[in-house]
């Protein structure tokens, strides 16, 4: 996210504002009360409430596995790549992605017809549940998202997650009928 976030080194948040931004689509107060918190006044351009639908705000959320705390669980994680993916933070995928299926690289040269802009993350089910101990664990999600102009798309994968050495890499995923 370096190269990201020094292109875009705004002084105030309002200055940002822009309709299609998640700032802008929150309650003031909402920003008022996120200025006061140290990440939000270093990086103002950070979403104020978390992309991966949480309803959390992105510094207590997954803006705290963004910042190198340790996922509790799969779905935790699987909620920051999400969020990740949103925010394109390639950096983050690649170091929670298990080594046995981690690819080079995840975006392609964007273009502006080929974006992928994501719309929402809906988690159907997490198995064994996150109460369980657990090495290896399944989350079944829905996310839409679209590409360039076209429609809204569904992303329908049931994700496998490995627990290696206290943390939890995504290793692939299979798509349900
Ligand atoms: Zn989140």
């Amino acid at each position: 996210m370096g190269s990201k976030t020094n292109q875009n080194k705004p002084k105030s948040t309002f200055k940002t504002c822009n309709p299609n931004e998640l700032a802008c689509k929150v309650p003031a107060h909402f920003i008022f009360t996120n200025l006061h918190h140290k990440d939000a006044l270093m990086n103002p351009s950070q979403p104020t409430t978390c992309p991966c639908g949480s309803h959390a705000a992105y510094s207590q959320c997954c803006g705290l596995l963004h910042t190198g705390a340790k996922a509790k669980n799969a779905e935790q994680l699987m909620r920051s790549r999400y969020s990740a993916y949103v925010l394109e933070m390639q950096p983050y995928l690649l170091a929670t992605w298990h080594e046995s299926s981690r690819p080079s690289s995840i975006f392609d040269a964007p273009t502006s017809t080929q974006k992928t802009h994501w719309l929402g993350l809906t988690i159907k089910n997490a198995y064994p549940s996150s109460t369980q101990p657990a090495t290896q664990s399944h989350v079944e999600f829905i996310a839409r998202y679209k590409i360039g102009g076209g429609g809204a798309q569904r992303l329908h994968e049931v994700s496998r997650f490995m627990l290696e050495e206290n943390q939890w890499f995504y290793v692939d995923g299979e798509f349900p009928a």
